[in-house]
């Protein structure tokens, strides 16, 4: 730390990305990216856009905006896009989150929320999960805090139905309640038609995970048109020109080919049933995912263990510190082969490396 740096951050613990090593070729089943390219209208606007770089882009987004208001049924003032839905997480809690307004979500989620939090000087609760690491959604009935619940869950990929997620919203009519839906295409309910009903409610989703554009940064939230005003304050406030040019264009070429992401959820979705059934014969518990990846245990190895020798062997799932969840793997799904090698790899670690 410099002698320069500001007190207000000087206990702040960065977000910490899962690991991109370069030292060798892995199956990279550690941040939850699709396994499938871009499709291809991608690359064909990526390129057109390449060529008029000397420009600004957009800083409405129009024609991804406009899009996006289609594919979703969503009027266009309902709608944000962002450098990532990371960037809608915090334009939100900057937004509407303070000393006054204080923020909960579960105690195992996201861990970017605690950062953000931090970050900006918001108070904020962490509320424990059930032991089966459900939601226990009467925690957050009527607790006048601002909510931010990933649905489905990360890293345990559990979802909740979207009449309980109505019921967290409905009776917190005061507060901000945050939907991060970064998984939603993989299973879940989205609680998009509720932000027509409900002024109180934000959805955020990303074009990430089940759009194969992690690399571009792009996410979107949707809202009530004043929540949304209110982001725009923020953004326009940090960096009009947040989605770039490339990105923009990538994310509406994207969408005018949403059947092959649609596809590509579904292909994911019946590797993740057959993966986990995989697994479970090998002895782990796996937790009801509905997202694109694993939450796996093993009585007889521990979470670190597993970790440590699938990246001996080639393969890199993501295994957290925290003490609640330490036995545990989190392993993204991937191509049905990539799930093989995965699967193999494991025998041999449970084996004794035969
Ligand atoms: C991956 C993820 C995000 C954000 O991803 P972006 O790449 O910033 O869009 C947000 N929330 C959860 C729960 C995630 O897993």
């Amino acid at each position: 730390m410099s002698r320069f740096f500001s007190k207000k951050y000087a206990s702040l613990v960065p977000y910490v990305p899962g690991e991109q090593p370069r030292d060798r070729k892995y199956v990279k089943l550690n941040t939850n990216e699709s396994p499938f390219p871009p499709s291809p209208a991608v690359f064909n606007a990526v390129l057109e856009e390449a060529g008029m770089l000397q420009l600004y882009s957009d800083p409405d987004c129009s024609i991804l905006i406009n899009k996006l208001s289609e594919v979703y049924g969503v009027a266009p003032e309902r709608l944000i896009a962002t450098n990532g839905s990371d960037e809608a997480l915090e334009f939100a809690f900057m937004a509407f989150c303070d000393g006054e307004h204080p923020i909960a979500f579960p105690d195992i989620t996201y861990g970017f929320y605690p950062v953000f939090a931090e970050k900006n000087g918001i108070p904020y609760e962490e509320i424990p999960l059930n032991d089966d690491l459900t939601v226990n959604v009467e925690d957050y009935i009527g607790i006048n805090k601002n909510i931010v619940i990933a649905n489905p869950n990360a890293p345990t990929g559990i979802a909740l139905p979207l009449s309980d997620i109505e019921r967290i919203v409905a009776s917190n009519p005061d507060n901000v309640v945050i939907i991060d839906e970064a998984y939603v295409d993989f299973g879940g309910e989205s609680a998009v038609k509720l932000t027509e009903k409900y002024d109180n409610l934000l959805v955020v989703q990303t074009f990430s995970k089940s759009r194969s554009l992690a690399g571009a940064r792009l996410g979107f939230a949707i809202g009530s048109p004043e929540l949304i005003a209110d982001m725009h304050t923020l953004r326009y406030s940090t960096n009009p020109y947040n989605v770039n040019r490339m990105t923009c264009a990538a994310g509406y070429a994207a969408l005018t080919e949403n059947g092959y992401y649609m596809q590509n959820a579904e292909t994911i979705k019946r590797t993740r049933a057959y993966t986990a059934a995989e697994i479970e014969k090998r002895g782990f518990s796996v937790t009801d995912s509905k997202a694109n990846f694993l939450f796996v245990r093993h009585g007889k190895i521990s979470g670190e263990k597993l970790y440590l020798g699938l990246k001996e062997h080639g393969v890199l799932v993501r295994h957290f510190k925290k003490e609640r969840i330490k036995d545990y793997c989190r392993i993204t799904v991937g191509t049905a082969m990539e799930m093989k090698t995965l699967l193999d790899k494991t025998d041999m670690i449970l084996g004794g490396e035969k």
